[in-house]
């Protein structure tokens, strides 16, 4: 196999940096520079908690259209690493799942039931999940307002664990099992909250990036990782650690940026201002990239 050395390869979580957070959709400029870094040979690899159906929906199917390039590959890392796939201008192929990082069905069963009977108003349960057990923020609900909700759904959702003997884990809380091992997170974000195996991670999911490229011949000089959460960092971490040229670009830096043996840049690196974030930012990495190209 012929080794292929691109600069860059990007590492994409999709909620934040191309999906607006508050439409959930992704803007048509940003498709087309996706479209374009593909062009230009840099693998773009999205790395998501999503389900596979939204990233064939809001990112494939648009892709698709626009037109992806004769004998190019995306990979969609799904599900925080549980799920993957990957799309040619003909199409996507197979969906693999790892079932071992799976909730427990019956487990599904009673979130799903709980959100119809207690939350139905403010949140939605995700039924395109095939690992992991999501429940979203309806758009129509104001984000003060389901923040409100979401505090007492997570405390229920850990409770629930607790009736299935699942110890759980949420942010700085612990409950373990009657084992005591903690198998599963309860993980809010701001528009959802995931419960999960505590294997997934976008960690996991970069390490499924290089092994999917690697299988390709693919070995980039560079990564840019790109997110808008505490978690995504995981995905540079990982990266960083096992000795691969890193730097991550946080899209919401809010929290303030923190101490990392690899570069961190925002917006304000390329001289914009404190408000422009999410899928703006995203927006404004990918063109800089792209223009880093045409030099
Ligand atoms: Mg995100």
């Amino acid at each position: 196999m012929t080794l292929l050395h691109p600069p860059l390869a990007l590492l994409l979580d999709v909620d934040g940096p191309l999906a607006s957070p508050v439409t959930r959709r992704v803007a048509p400029g940003i498709i087309a520079s996706l479209i374009e870094l593909v062009q230009q040979g840099i693998p773009v690899v999205f790395n998501t908690g999503r389900s596979d159906d939204f990233i064939a929906e809001q990112l494939m199917a648009p892709m698709l259209e626009a037109g992806l390039p004769e004998g190019s590959t995306v990979h969609a890392i799904c599900e925080k690493g549980a799920v993957w796939f990957s799309f040619t201008p003909e199409g996507p192929g197979p969906i693999h799942v790892d079932k071992a990082l799976a909730m427990p069905k019956a487990y599904g069963d009673d979130i799903r039931e709980l959100v119809a009977t207690s939350y139905a108003e403010y949140m939605f349960f995700d039924e395109t999940k095939r690992a992991m057990v999501s429940v979203e923020q309806h758009v129509s609900v104001e984000s003060g307002v389901y923040l409100g909700q979401q505090v007492k759904f997570d405390a229920d959702a850990l409770a629930l664990l607790a009736k299935h003997d699942l110890g759980a884990t949420r942010l700085e809380h612990q409950a373990p099992g009657s084992a005591g091992s903690i198998d599963y997170r309860v993980d809010p974000s701001i528009i959802s909250t995931d419960i999960e195996s505590v294997r997934l991670g976008k960690d996991l999911g970069a390490s499924r990036a290089v092994e999917l490229l690697a299988a390709e011949g693919i070995e980039p000089l560079a990564w840019r990782t790109v997110g808008d959460s505490r978690t995504d960092y995981a995905m540079a971490d990982w990266l960083h650690h096992q000795g691969h040229l890193v730097k991550h670009v946080d899209v919401r830096p809010a929290e303030g940026v923190p101490e990392k043996p690899y570069p961190v840049k925002t917006a304000a690196d390329l001289q914009l201002g404190a408000d422009i974030v999410n899928d703006f930012a995203g927006a404004a990495f990918l063109q800089f990239w792209l223009d880093g190209l045409a030099r």
